[in-house]
């Protein structure tokens, strides 16, 4: 079987159009969408995430804020900047770049997040909409996943879908949304047994782990679609030689910068038997920030409708 690389950059350059005729069509009622994205500390992965998600909302024509706290901002500072930007008028969407440090009451801070700004869909109101399948903000990765099997035909009526991780983040929100969608879904996790029997009943199988290559062959039904959510690091040549084979270009980029990417389905393995799936880097990722777009403009059109 030929399978397919699905090219996350073009469907998120599609969601990006999309996103660009909505914005058209809200300025003539004089609406600019704002996105405020909250950081706290100075993790370089989560502040290159944030100014990434500040300069495409900016690029695009939205108002945005990226908001640089301190590692040492306490609770009750956190819950000031998020009381200003329930506020502010010009801002419809709010993103706190999780995790937050240790001192800080997460729970907290999300819940004092307007459950009509909160981007992230983690509010209780947000969480109940995604449950009960009504329309409402929910976390972009999934929303951008269910885009991407609708943008490549894919009917999931009956179909078999598992999803391993069960992440608050992706792994349960992607299983409601399939489920509404009527697809047959399974939630696996760590302590799931017989994992690979699991997988194999999958027509779609969403891997969103956090544990380089863990799906391999054994995991793989002929013709399936899988969608891999992992993002993993590979920092030895030896590392990615066994995973993307020697001659690979990956294994000059671990020699140049030290590292490359792999996601939580082995590179090669699905080639030949999958019918499609999703490459790491530039199949979901992209996908996650334009559908972040989109959601915003979502959240200005309900909020000001
Ligand atoms: P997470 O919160 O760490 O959750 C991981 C889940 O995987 C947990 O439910 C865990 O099970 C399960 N798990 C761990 N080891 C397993 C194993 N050996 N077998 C079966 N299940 C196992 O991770 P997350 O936030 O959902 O992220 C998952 C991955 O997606 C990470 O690599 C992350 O970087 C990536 N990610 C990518 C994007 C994107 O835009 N592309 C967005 C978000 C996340 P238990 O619950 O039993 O512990």
């Amino acid at each position: 079987m030929e399978t397919r690389i699905i090219d996350g950059r073009k469907v998120a350059e599609q969601i990006k159009a999309e996103v660009t005729e909505e914005l058209q069509e809200l300025s003539k009622k004089n609406l600019v969408p704002g996105l405020a994205a909250v950081l706290v500390g100075d993790d370089p992965g989560s502040q290159l995430y944030v100014r990434m998600k500040a300069r495409t909302s900016k690029e695009l024509g939205m108002h945005s804020e990226a908001i640089e706290l301190p590692g040492e901002t306490t609770t009750e500072e956190l819950l000031q900047v998020i009381d200003r930007l329930n506020q502010a008028d010009e801002i419809d969407a709010i993103l706190v770049q999780l995790p937050l440090p240790d001192h800080i009451d997460e729970d907290q801070i999300l819940l004092a997040v307007r459950p009509d700004k909160d981007v992230d869909g983690f509010h209780p109101l947000n969480v109940r909409n995604l449950v009960t399948g009504k329309v409402g903000l929910a976390p972009c990765t999934p929303l951008g996943i269910m885009y991407l099997l609708k943008s490549e035909g894919i009917e999931l009526k009956g179909l078999e879908a598992v999803v391993v991780g069960r992440s608050n983040i992706v792994g349960k929100p992607m299983a409601f949304l399939l489920l509404h969608q009527h697809a047959t879904v399974t939630l696996c996790h760590s302590r799931t047994r017989d994992l690979p029997a699991v997988c194999r009943r999958a027509d779609i199988l969403v891997a969103a782990v956090g544990q380089p290559a863990l799906i391999t062959r054994d995991y793989l039904k002929e013709g399936v679609v899988v969608i891999d959510v992992g993002i993993n690091r590979v920092e030895s040549v030896e590392e990615g030689v066994r995973l993307f084979g020697k001659n690979s270009k990956r294994i000059g980029r671990i020699e140049e910068r030290g590292y490359t990417l792999v996601g939580d389905v082995h590179p090669r393995d699905p080639l030949g038997v999958a019918k499609a799936v999703t490459p790491v880097p530039f199949g979901v990722g992209p996908l996650t920030i334009a559908h972040l777009m989109k959601s915003t403009v979502m959240a200005c059109r309900l909020r000001k409708r």
